[in-house]
C-alpha cells in the first residue's frame, strides 16, 4: 500500500474499537490523520468533565494506553480512588492518579468558556499525539440508553450496571441542537476517503451521525467512505454491540451493521470468519473486501489499517 498517496483521510471513531483502528491509520499516516471522536458518553464525575471515548482514542494515539486493562493510561496508580474508598466518599467510576492530570486540564479550561475542541487539541498536543483528534461536536450530546430498569446515562448504564439491565431504547439528548463544528466539517470536505471504525454502532457512530449534519455531509460527500464491521462471528470483540442487537430485536451480524449505513456507505471490511456474509452486503450496494480484522498489536492494527486503505483506495474516482 501507497500511504504517501493520502493527504488526509479523516476516521470517525468511539472508543477502543475505534482507537486501535486510528492508531493502525496513524502509523501509515501520521499527522495526515483526523480522528472524529465521539462525546454523547462524556460524564460529570467529581466535578470533572470526563470523555472516556475522546481519552481512549488519545491514549491510544499516544501510546500510553494500557493494553490489557483496556481503557486508561499504563503504569497508573490508583493512591487518590483508593483514599476516597478510604474516607467513604468514592465515586462508582474510577480515575487512575495520572489519568486525573487529563480531567483537570480538560476541567478546567472548560471552566474558562474554551470550547472542546480547542481543549481537546491542547490535550492530544500534550500527550504527544500526531493525528488530529476533534470532538464532533462542542455541544452538549448525550446518550440515554432506556432500559427495563428505567432511562440510564450511558456510563451509568455501561459501568455502574455493567452493562446489564435489557435495553428497550437508545435515545440522545441534545440531538436537534447539538452541531457538527466548523472544523470537523472542513475536515470532512477536505478528505480523500472517510473511514467509520469498527466502533458500537448503537451507542458510538450513532451519536456521531445525530449531530447535525453529520448523516448529511456523508451522503453528500464523493470520495469512498468505508466501514471496518465491529460483528465478528456474531458476536462484539468486546463490549455490548451483540447484546444491543439482540435486545433491539435484530441478530447481530456484519450485514446488519452495514445497513444501518447504505444510504452513505461505498465499502465494507469484512472478517474473514464472516465470509458467507459477502453476497448479501454486495446485494446492499457495497463493495466488500475481507481480511482477519482481529486488531491485536501494533502489526495487527497495521495491518487492519492497510487493509481498509487498501479498499479505499480501489474506491477512489
Ligand atoms: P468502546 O466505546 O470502548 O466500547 O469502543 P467502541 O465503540 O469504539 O468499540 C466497540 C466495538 O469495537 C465492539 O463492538 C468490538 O467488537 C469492536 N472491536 C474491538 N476490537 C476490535 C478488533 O480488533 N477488530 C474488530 N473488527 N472489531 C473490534
Amino acid at each position: 500500500m501507497d500511504d504517501t498517496a493520502w493527504h488526509h483521510v479523516v476516521a470517525l471513531a468511539g472508543g477502543v474499537g475505534g482507537a486501535k483502528l486510528a492508531e493502525g491509520l496513524q502509523q501509515r499516516l501520521g499527522p495526515r490523520l483526523t480522528v472524529v471522536g465521539n462525546v454523547a458518553d462524556d460524564e460529570e464525575i467529581w466535578g470533572l468533565h470526563i470523555s472516556p471515548d475522546l481519552d481512549s482514542v488519545m491514549y491510544w494515539l499516544a501510546g500510553v494506553n494500557d493494553e490489557a486493562r483496556g481503557w486508561g493510561l499504563a503504569d497508573e496508580t490508583w493512591h487518590t480512588f483508593e483514599t476516597l474508598e478510604r474516607i467513604g466518599s468514592a465515586p462508582w467510576f474510577r480515575l487512575g492518579d495520572r489519568d486525573l492530570a487529563t480531567h483537570l486540564t480538560r476541567t478546567t479550561l472548560l471552566h474558562e468558556g474554551k470550547p472542546l475542541t480547542e481543549v481537546t487539541a491542547r490535550l492530544a498536543r500534550g500527550w504527544g499525539v500526531q493525528a488530529r483528534l476533534l470532538p464532533v461536536t462542542d455541544d452538549r450530546l448525550r446518550t440515554i440508553v432506556h432500559t427495563e430498569i428505567g432511562p440510564l446515562a450511558f456510563q451509568d448504564y455501561f459501568v455502574r450496571h455493567r452493562w446489564e439491565p435489557a435495553i428497550q431504547a437508545i435515545r440522545f439528548e441534545g440531538e436537534g441542537s447539538a452541531q457538527v463544528t466548523a472544523v470537523v466539517q472542513d475536515a470532512l470536505r477536505s478528505a480523500e476517503a472517510i473511514i467509520l471504525c469498527p466502533s458500537n454502532p448503537f451507542v458510538s457512530i450513532e451519536p456521531l451521525l445525530r449531530a447535525a449534519p453529520l448523516r448529511e455531509l456523508l451522503r453528500a460527500s464523493t470520495v469512498p467512505i468505508v466501514a471496518v464491521s465491529p460483528i465478528v462471528g456474531g458476536e462484539a470483540i468486546k463490549g455490548p454491540a451483540a447484546k444491543m442487537f439482540r435486545e433491539l430485536g435484530e441478530e447481530p451480524s456484519a450485514l446488519a451493521v452495514a445497513r444501518r449505513y447504505t444510504d452513505f456507505l461505498d465499502g465494507f471490511l469484512l472478517d474473514e470468519r464472516d465470509a458467507h456474509e459477502a453476497a448479501a452486503i454486495e446485494a446492499l450496494g457495497l463493495h466488500v473486501a475481507m481480511t482477519d480484522t482481529l486488531m491485536e498489536g501494533a502489526a495487527g492494527r497495521r495491518r487492519v489499517a492497510d487493509a481498509v486503505l487498501t479498499l479505499a483506495a480501489a474506491l477512489r474516482l
